[in-house]
This record gives C-alpha cells, sequence and structure tokens, in this order.
C-alpha cells in the first residue's frame, strides 16, 4: 500500500492489478483505514484516469454479488438519480415504463440524510415490504413487469465502506471517486440499460452544469466500456422537485402524478426520463413515439393501474392508494405565510431537505428511524406569485417543537422578489447514444 500510496502522490498511473490488489484488500479489512485515507485524498488531489477508474468501477463492482438477471424475458433497463430533495420519479416512472411492457427491475435503497430512499417511501403504504429471494425478484418481474427489491449488503460491498470513509475525509466530491461508486452498483444490478439522472444545483452533489456534464460522460465512458447502453439527463435541483417532501407525502404526489394530477415539474421530468428509458431498452427509436406512448398510459389509467399490480404484489395494502388520505400524515399542520404579495425568486433546496430532516422525515445517522408523516408541501415554487397571507409552504409535523424549528429553517430557504421571476428550467441537456444535445 505505501509503494501505492507514494505512486499516486508522484502523480503516477495505477496499474489494473495495484487497483485490484487496493480494493480486495480493503474489503477484506486487510488494508488499514489510515492508508486507504490517505489514498482517497492522493486520488483526490491527483486524480484518475480514464482507465483507472474504469478499473476502480470493475474492482468494486465485483466485490460482491453480480446480478444475473438473464432470466428476465426482454431488455432490463434501469434510472438512477445522483441524488436531490423531493426526488419521487422512481414511483413514477417505474410503472409507467412497465406498463409500456419493459421489464422494471428495480433494487433501490434506504435514504441517508434529507428524506427517505425510495424503499423508505413505499414502506409509508401498510403491508408493503421489499424482502424477496432472487428467484422471487425475478418471477415478479416476468409475472407482472415490475419489481422493487431492497439493495443487498452484498451489492458492491467495497463502494460501501469506501463510502463511509469518503464521508468522513472529506474525499466525496471527486469526479472518478462518484463516477465508480455509483456504476459499480448500478452494474452489479444487472441491467443492460441504465439511465442517469445527473443533478445539478445547490441541492445536488454537482453544483456547477460544466461539473454534471463531465460527470455524466465519465459514467457513459465507464458503462459503455463495459457493454452496457447508457444514457444520461442533466436536470435542475436549484429547488426541491415536484411539491412534496416527505415519504407519505411523496407517495401522494407519486399517485397524483400517476393519474395526470401531479406537479407539472415532475411530470415533465418523468416523461422525458421514460422517453429515454424507451428508446435504451429498444422500444422505439422516435422520442415523439416514446413519449406519446407514455402519455397515454397515464391518461389511460394503465400506469396507475400497473403502480397498484406493484404495490399488492408486494404485499401493500391497496385502500392507502385508492384513498392518500389514509396513508400516515403528521398530526401537525404549520403554514408559511406570505407577508406581502411577492413572487418567489429562489428556494435553497438542500435547506429544504435539512428542515425535512429536523421533523424526521430522513436519517440523522445510519441507526435514526424515519417519521413517515412528516414532510413539507411547497404551495408555491419558483416564478410563482404569492398574494398576501397566502401559504407559501405547510409543514406537517407529529411533534411542534420539531415543527417550529423546521419553520424558521424553512423561512431562510425563500428568497422574494416584487417583479416577476421567470421559472426554472428543468432539462439542460441529453447525453445518448447519437451525442450531447443542450435543451433551450
Ligand atoms: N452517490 C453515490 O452512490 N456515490 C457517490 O460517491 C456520490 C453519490
Ligand atoms: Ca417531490
Amino acid at each position: 500500500m505505501y509503494d501505492i500510496i507514494l505512486k499516486k502522490r508522484q502523480g503516477g498511473e495505477l496499474s489494473t492489478k495495484e487497483i485490484n490488489y487496493f480494493i480486495d484488500g480493503f474489503t477484506k479489512g486487510e488494508i488499514p483505514d489510515y492508508q486507504t485515507s490517505a489514498l482517497l485524498m492522493t486520488i483526490f488531489f491527483s486524480k484518475m484516469n480514464h482507465r483507472e477508474t474504469v478499473d476502480l468501477t470493475k474492482a468494486m463492482m465485483n466485490s460482491g454479488d453480480v446480478m444475473n438477471l438473464s432470466g428476465i424475458k426482454g431488455v432490463v433497463v434501469d434510472k438512477h438519480s445522483t441524488g436531490g430533495v423531493g426526488d419521487t420519479t422512481t414511483l413514477i416512472l417505474a410503472p409507467m415504463v412497465a406498463a409500456c411492457g419493459i421489464p422494471m427491475a428495480k433494487m433501490s435503497g434506504r435514504g441517508l440524510g434529507h428524506t427517505g430512499g425510495t424503499i423508505d417511501k413505499l414502506e409509508s403504504i401498510d403491508g408493503f415490504h421489499t424482502q424477496m429471494t432472487k428467484q422471487e425478484f425475478i418471477d415478479r418481474v416476468n409475472h407482472i413487469g415490475i419489481a422493487i427489491a431492497g439493495q443487498t449488503a452484498d451489492l458492491a460491498p467495497a463502494d460501501k465502506q469506501l463510502y463511509a470513509l469518503r464521508d468522513v475525509t472529506a474525499t466525496v466530491d471527486n469526479l472518478s471517486l462518484i463516477a465508480s461508486s455509483i456504476m459499480s452498483k448500478k452494474l452489479a444490478s444487472g441491467a443492460q440499460g441504465i439511465l442517469l439522472d445527473v443533478k445539478t444545483g445547490d441541492g445536488a452533489f454537482m453544483k456547477t452544469q460544466e461539473d454534471s456534464f463531465e460527470l455524466a460522460q465519465m459514467m457513459i465512458d465507464i458503462g459503455t466500456s463495459m457493454g452496457r447502453n447508457v444514457s444520461a439527463i442533466i436536470t435542475d435541483m436549484n429547488q426541491p422537485l415536484g411539491r412534496a417532501v416527505g415519504n407519505a407525502l411523496e407517495v401522494k404526489e407519486a399517485i397524483d402524478t400517476l393519474q395526470g394530477k401531479g406537479p407539472e415539474d415532475l411530470y415533465k421530468l418523468c416523461l422525458t426520463l421514460g422517453t429515454e428509458l424507451l428508446i435504451l431498452a429498444g422500444y422505439t427509436s422516435s422520442p415523439q413515439e416514446a413519449l406519446k406512448t407514455l402519455q397515454k398510459k397515464v391518461e389511460e389509467g394503465k400506469a396507475f393501474e400497473k403502480f397498484r399490480e406493484l404495490i399488492k404484489s408486494q404485499g401493500g395494502k391497496l385502500d392507502q392508494i385508492d384513498n392518500p388520505d389514509l396513508l400516515p400524515q403528521g398530526k401537525y399542520k404549520v403554514n408559511l405565510l406570505s407577508e406581502e404579495k411577492q413572487y418567489i425568486k429562489s428556494i435553497k433546496a438542500e435547506e429544504v431537505g435539512l428542515s425535512a430532516l429536523t421533523l424526521g422525515a430522513g436519517r440523522q445517522t445510519k441507526e435514526s428511524s424515519i417519521d413517515l408523516g412528516v414532510g413539507i408541501y411547497l404551495h408555491k415554487k419558483v416564478g410563482e406569485l404569492a398574494e398576501k397571507d397566502d401559504p407559501i409552504a405547510t409543514i406537517y409535523a407529529n411533534d411542534i417543537e420539531k415543527a417550529k424549528i423546521a419553520l424558521e429553517q424553512l423561512k431562510h430557504c425563500y428568497n422574494y422578489s416584487k417583479k416577476p421571476v421567470p421559472q426554472r428550467k428543468l432539462i439542460y441537456g441529453i447525453i445518448n447514444k447519437d451525442g450531447k444535445k443542450m435543451l433551450s
């Protein structure tokens, strides 16, 4: 390890053998954390080239189980978001795409931070569970076209351990380390087509568009060099997505969207992501046709019906789906009111997430439990007008003291303007097999 650290410190290129030696030893616990930390910091400053990044990804992918989805009929595609606030897309997108006959075999995680992950959100529904064997997972997908399983501990364990160290050594935000971390898990999950939703803005890992496009291209190059079809969409995270932030609130928002009455930005993003997924799956090569098909599945109720099938197949109670008011909901409602007539100029996405965390919507540490019924509903988003005394946001809480703190936090998230403010752009660009396209 000493030689490897020194070589990288001097700007050298690590060989495949050296990278494998490091990941193998680290995963087995044979390399002490202080040497791994030193290597991470040298990688942060000296950077890794494409070949090293691909090797690191492969080594982490092979550190645990690699899913074999060949038992599933059809081309399996998957979507991954680099992480945002109020990102409810999976709950909508997966049934929408499955309703088109594309198998959706999703492995999702629990969340650490702001709000829960997809699995936590779905557990707002009584009875819903994600424990199943690999065979049950495959059978479900073949039978109804969709299944959502919890990510097993054996999926890229090297990444899991490495991320925990990066988190405490200020070495998270290096492009090669982020790209290899995300792609090692996605490649191990077994999908042939992978769509990346790379978030950009103050609520995302990548704060600038330039870095976000670079990260997207790097992940595409990694996946492509390993024989997968990978596309990426670069999307805005300068305000939360949709209006709901919090687990059960987001489930309700997903149901609304599947029924064609959700927030416009969330629906638009799901349609855009869905279009790329249908193309990746080989359903069509025409974006117009893909878009039309998806809209039709929503309008005819097929997407919502697929969501019901998913919930039922994994033990969830359907009465909460048919009447979302039965989902868990915080006892107390506290409104943030507009003090005068004004336009919303900006909303600090990450801070809204932290305010939801105060209420208990997310985990402060790995051991914390989540309060599924709490969260924040944003009545007003950037560009919208609030009259005096209009509610701007509603806090749902189960603890009035926490609600007071969250309200103070939330107040600082909003900036206002007397003059009209344009709405924020949602989608910046797409990178797929046809190249890179910037959207205006
Ligand atoms: N998400 C991941 O899984 N890994 C990173 O390094 C950053 C975001
Ligand atoms: Ca949302």
